[in-house]
Parts: structure tokens; sequence; C-alpha cells
């Protein structure tokens, strides 16, 4: 099995999230029986649906939420989610933590400062992580997605960088593209789907 292979020969390095968003179920299953336990998702609706069940069934499952968050959306990815990797505003921040918990958050950076992007500005960057330690979330690490249609390895580099000067040891970046020029520049998390599952929209 190509997924098999691809979690034994990056384990030592980082931790493969699955992405499986829009996957079919027997994907998932197979993941879940091959012993895959840490899954990312897009989107708080088709996840809790997914998910919520399965939660009981594998105690020891991790989900993390890779997609953009609405605000009025951040209650249920609580609900769900171990990690949230896409804190990119103050307003989310402040709703995240409005249960009171010490929700786990990577806070994503548009590296690549593209208008139509999530994430913060690297110039807000201080800010926000400022904000969200005072409102008691508990950021692990940063998050990017570099531009398309420019090499990854400068964005990887300044996001571990970012992270190094603010003391923070988790770095979700590398996509099935990428995963490997990631883990070159230290990635702890990369968020890999079609190269794991297969293609999306093909069962
Ligand atoms: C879909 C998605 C991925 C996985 O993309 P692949 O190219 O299929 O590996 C990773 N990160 C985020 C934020 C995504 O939305």
């Amino acid at each position: 099995m190509r997924a098999a292979q691809l979690s034994a020969g990056i384990a030592d390095s980082a931790t493969l999230v699955a992405v499986s968003k829009v996957q079919p179920e027997q994907r998932i299953e197979a993941a879940l029986d091959a012993g895959h336990r840490v899954f990312g998702e897009n989107r708080v609706q088709e996840a809790t649906t997914r998910w919520a069940e399965r939660r009981e069934q594998y105690p020891d499952l991790e989900l993390r939420l890779v997609g953009p968050l609405q605000t009025n959306k951040a209650a249920a990815a609580c609900e769900l989610f171990d990690v949230i990797e896409s804190l990119d505003r103050p307003k989310l921040a402040r709703a995240l933590a409005a249960k009171g918990r010490a929700q786990r958050c990577l806070i994503q950076i548009n590296t690549g400062l593209e208008p139509q992007k999530a994430g913060v500005l690297p110039d807000g960057f201080d800010a926000l992580l400022g904000e969200a330690r005072g409102l008691g979330l508990q950021v692990d690490g940063l998050m990017c997605i570099p531009p398309q249609d420019e090499p990854a390895g400068p964005h990887f580099a300044f996001l571990a960088k970012l992270a190094k000067a603010n003391g923070l040891t988790t770095l979700s970046m590398g996509m099935s593209a990428d995963f490997e020029t990631a883990i070159a520049f230290g990635a702890t998390h990369v968020r890999v789907g079609s190269a794991f599952f297969g293609e999306r929209g093909v069962s």
C-alpha cells in the first residue's frame, strides 16, 4: 500500500497529517485499518459528519483543521479538532478562546503576501501571537501554504526562522508536491492528501 510506505518513510522525521477532505469512505477506512491516526480536514461541517462518531471508536485519533475557519464555526471546530492550524486573526482567536479552554492552535502565516490567501501577514504576527497567548490559547507553532508559482523552500525557511525566534516548536508545512522539501527545512508536520490517499474526486 502506497500510503503505508509513505508514512513509514517519513515517520522518523515528521508527522504525516493525512488530509482526508473529499476522499471516499473506503480510503479513510483503509487508512484507519492500516493504523494511521492523524488526519487533517479543511471544512468543519464535513469533518464533523465524518469523524464525530469515529472519535469514540478510535480514542487515539488526532484531528487537525487545516482550512480557513469562520468565526461562527469556531465553537464547532473546538468541539471536534485537537488542533486548529489556521488561526490567522484576533477575532478568531477571541472566538476560539470563548469556551475558556486552552485550545491548541497553529498560527497560519501568509508568507507569500497573497491578497486572496488565508493567514496573517508577517507584520501582524507578533500582535496576534501576543493576543492568542493572552487569551489562554495554546499556540504550538506555525503553518503556511506557499504560493503555487514560487519555489517553496524560501517560504519554509522563513517559517522555520520565525518559529525559532518565538520559541515555537511545531512547523506544519509541505503538501503532496513539496513535503520532502518541507522536511529538509524542519517541518514537524506535513499535510499530505493526494499522495497519501490518491487523487481527490477519483474512487
Ligand atoms: C488539501 C490540502 C492539503 C493536501 O493537499 P495535497 O496536495 O492533496 O497533498 C494540505 N494542506 C491544506 C491546507 C489543504 O487544504
